[in-house]
């Protein structure tokens, strides 16, 4: 009979119990023992929830207290020399500072780099080689949390990084290749297997989701020799999983490694199933992902059956393997908590437990059980019941959809006459100056905030708070001498949920937290039904705040695509389709600030190049849909009102006409931690519109001087022309406080001040 497994669980906990633990024990507040302690408890937890929903086989070693690529840098002792002496101190105090930082006892230890997890919100801390590295086995992470899932009288299934995954998502300090480090790491591999096997582990799952990359033909190469090495190591037997999308090009590479099965992801790619089934060799396990681990929707058993059958039909019931389509990581941990929910919209959703449900039915239903069959098909018809349901769509914007045309996406004249008319509606000096949006969020502000959604202070007072807020940014911004102000933002909890909450389609749960780095979660909105804006969202802030001056105040506005990736989507509709209509609604609000006489209007979206497909191949189509939103909703607006926009990562040397086809007026960006170099971009490629490259870093504490900002100034100016210079820093200031805010914004416009009158003279 097919078994119902899953490669890995939210290690969080329900209500967080992991984050407090761990913020207790970096306050110093607990002891190693007590937060251990904590760890061992949900882990228990897991493998016994997961086992009541259906699992026949659980995951260990998936449990991290911060991040499982770190664990496994340090496993095989891929530590940092700058961090051993920690090390030496206690094994958890050298953990956290690679992941952290260290400062302490003379020294200040800079913490790994952190990236983003392929395309999720989920960050890995980047592990630090270098040519020569040694490695070795040290501990016992993945052999102690097999034999405590054993000894609860679970079948586990221990979870490791595969090598090559773990050295591509690593980097070394050198420069060099870190595939060169694999004949060095293959021994510390083969050890842990041969322990693995001894502690009496029949499977061992290597994750190898780097297999869904485009690679070349050395790292192939690289792949074969692994596995015969690991093969031959006498260790468990081995999974390989792929998850994130298509084996494509690596199927043949990936069905031809000596392993004994295979896990794919038939959610992202549900195409690649015969391809795979003909590849697979006759004695290897299928280990199927058919239900998503990363949303948070039922699946659709038409789908799902279909697949399974020509599965079953392929390799038979006894190496078929049911699970979702990568870790469950990515998904909230459980429904049922969500009493709140309107039952209708929750009898569509599925958190990581009931995921493990759905298998078992799936996987009951293959071995002939009615009631399970039963279930599955009510499931299916629920869920077409539930595509008519009230709210799902919505005809007005179903309609203007249809009616979008190229001509929606259009400015009315081309940036350089808009500029021009700009500069006539509202003059501003050389280099002017501004910031991203927010002010720092103070505790007042939270603690108001907090009393105003439990009720604790009325409508009536949280306003006149915020305003007094706004005011006091305004004036703040005003004696300092800023060019185009901002409201501050002090009304908006977050980005994305701020405009979700004001947004048709949304809904919100209490406990749908997903980890995003170390204690860090997330708590994604959820997109279930047609996007409509019922009402203006921002208007009334924005213009009280321009009531309170003469300056120019900038409308502020999360873009489509951020709002997008930053949510969960429903899976009725493309991405795109939803981008779109995240579009429209936006495109209302930016024409009714425009119509409130507010000039400068800003679409922030950080988001968008994260959103990038993971296969080159894909990125043309992704960034098409991803501009064509961005410029629906900056369309048709007046050529005096002049759009901004803001992107938190730089790295846009690949995708910098994209940027440029945004064609927003003005671009903030972030720049200055790298020394303006990512300025290099513009060299090659002559950006037409206004660039705002980010003069100093806001996620530092630090306190940039006035000759710091002068000299990136002076870098920026080398690659752009003056008049198409902005001045700002390089995100929102809501996480600083406002000692430094006050000391940084005063020293960026003296050096802009100081730089003016130079550019004068020399003209
Ligand atoms: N306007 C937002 C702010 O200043 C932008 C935040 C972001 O880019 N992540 O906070
Ligand atoms: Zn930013």
């Amino acid at each position: 009979m097919a078994q119902v497994t899953f490669l890995g669980f939210p290690r969080i906990g329900l209500k967080r119990e992991l984050k407090r633990a761990l913020e207790a024990h970096w306050r110093g507040k607990t002891g190693a023992s007590e937060l251990l302690e904590t760890a061992r408890t949900l882990r228990q937890r897991h493998w016994q929830l997961a086992r009541d929903a259906g699992a026949d086989v659980v995951a260990c070693n998936d449990f991290s207290l911060y991040d499982q690529v770190l664990d496994t840098a340090v496993l095989f002792d891929a530590i940092p020399a700058r961090f051993r002496p920690v090390f030496e101190k206690g094994h958890l105090d050298g953990y956290f500072a690679m992941a952290r930082g260290h400062k302490g006892d003379g020294v200040d230890l800079h913490a790994l780099e952190m990236t983003k997890w392929f395309d999720t919100n989920y960050h890995y801390i980047v592990p630090e080689l270098e040519a020569g590295q040694e490695f070795a086995l040290r501990g016992d992470k993945p052999v102690a949390e097999f034999l405590e899932a054993k000894a609860l009288g679970h079948a586990a299934r221990p979870v490791v990084l595969g090598p090559l995954s773990f050295l591509l998502l690593a980097k070394t300090v050198d420069g060099s290749d870190p595939l060169a480090l694999l004949d060095a790491l293959l021994p510390a591999y083969a050890e842990l297997l041969q322990k693995l096997a001894a502690a009496g582990a029949e499977w061992v799952q290597l994750d190898e989701p780097c297999l869904v990359l485009d690679q070349d033909g050395a790292t192939g190469e690289a792949y074969r020799r692994a596995y015969a090495t690991l093969a031959a190591a006498h260790g468990p037997k081995l999974l390989l999983a792929t998850y994130f999308g298509a084996l494509g090009d690596n199927l043949a590479l990936a069905a031809g490694l000596p392993v004994d099965g295979l896990h794919v992801d038939l959610v992202r790619a549900p195409a690649q199933i015969d391809a795979v089934l003909a590849a697979l060799p006759a004695h290897a396990v299928l280990s199927a992902g058919v239900v998503d681990g990363r949303n948070v929707w039922r699946s659709h058993p038409d789908r799902v059956q279909a697949l399974l059958r020509r599965a079953l039909a392929a390799v038979g019931s006894g190496r078929l393997w049911l699970a979702p389509s990568c870790s469950l990581l990515h998904t909230p941990i459980d429904l049922t908590a969500e009493n709140a929910l309107d039952p209708a919209r929750r009898a569509t959703m599925a958190f990581a437990r009931q995921k493990i449900e759905e298998l078992r039915a799936y996987a009951d239903a293959l071995d002939g059980n009615a009631a399970a069959t039963t279930a599955l098909a009510e499931q299916q018809a629920q869920l077409d019941e539930q595509l008519q349901a009230h709210g799902i769509k919505n005809p007005a914007v179903r309609a203007r959809l249809n009616a979008l045309s190229p001509q929606s996406t259009l400015r009315r004249s081309p940036h350089a006459r808009r500029a021009l008319t700009q500069a006539e509606a509202r003059p501003l000096p050389l280099l002017p100056t501004t910031t991203i949006g927010s002010f720092p969020q103070t505790d007042e502000l939270r603690k108001a905030r907090a009393a105003h959604r439990a009720g604790r202070l009325d409508d009536d007072a949280y306003d006149t708070l915020l305003k007094q807020e706004v005011e006091h940014v305004v004036r703040f911004q005003e004696s300092i001498g800023l060019d185009v102000l901002v409201h501050g933002e002090p009304e908006r909890n977050d980005m994305v949920e701020y405009f979700g909450e004001q947004l048709d389609g949304y809904l919100f749960t209490k406990l749908g937290w997903v980890q995003s780095y170390g204690s860090r979660c997330v708590k994604p909105p959820v997109i279930w039904g047609d996007i409509g804006r019922p009402a203006p969202m921002t208007v009334a802030w924005s213009s009280y705040a321009q009531s309170l001056t003469s300056k120019p105040m900038k409308g502020m506005l999360t873009g489509p695509v951020t709002m997008l990736q930053w949510s969960f989507v429903r899976d009725d509709l493309p991405r795109e389709t939803v981008c779109r209509q995240m579009a429209l609604a936006l495109r209302d609000e930016v024409h009714d600030l425009e119509a409130a006489g507010i000039g400068v209007i800003q679409i922030d979206e950080p988001a968008l190049r994260e959103g990038l497909p993971l296969r080159r191949a894909d990125w043309a189509g992704y960034l098409a849909w991803a501009v064509e939103c961005f410029r629906i909703t900056a369309g048709g607006v007046r050529d005096a009102t002049q759009i901004h926009t803001h992107m938190c990562y730089s790295e846009f040397n690949d995708i910098i006409e994209a940027v440029a086809a945004m064609d927003a007026d003005v671009i903030s960006m972030e720049t200055s931690r790298s020394r303006m170099e990512l300025l290099d971009a513009f060299v090659k490629f002559h950006y037409p519109n206004d660039i705002g490259p980010g003069v100093y870093d806001i996620h530092s504490p630090r306190i940039p001087d006035q000759a710091e900002i002068t000299d990136l100034l002076r870098r920026a100016l080398a690659v752009l022309k003056p008049g198409q210079l902005w001045v700002n820093p390089d995100c929102g200031l809501k996480t600083r406080g406002w000692p430094e805010v006050e000391a940084a914004l005063r020293n960026m416009v003296a050096a802009t001040l100081r730089l003016r009158s130079e550019l004068k003279l020399s003209a």
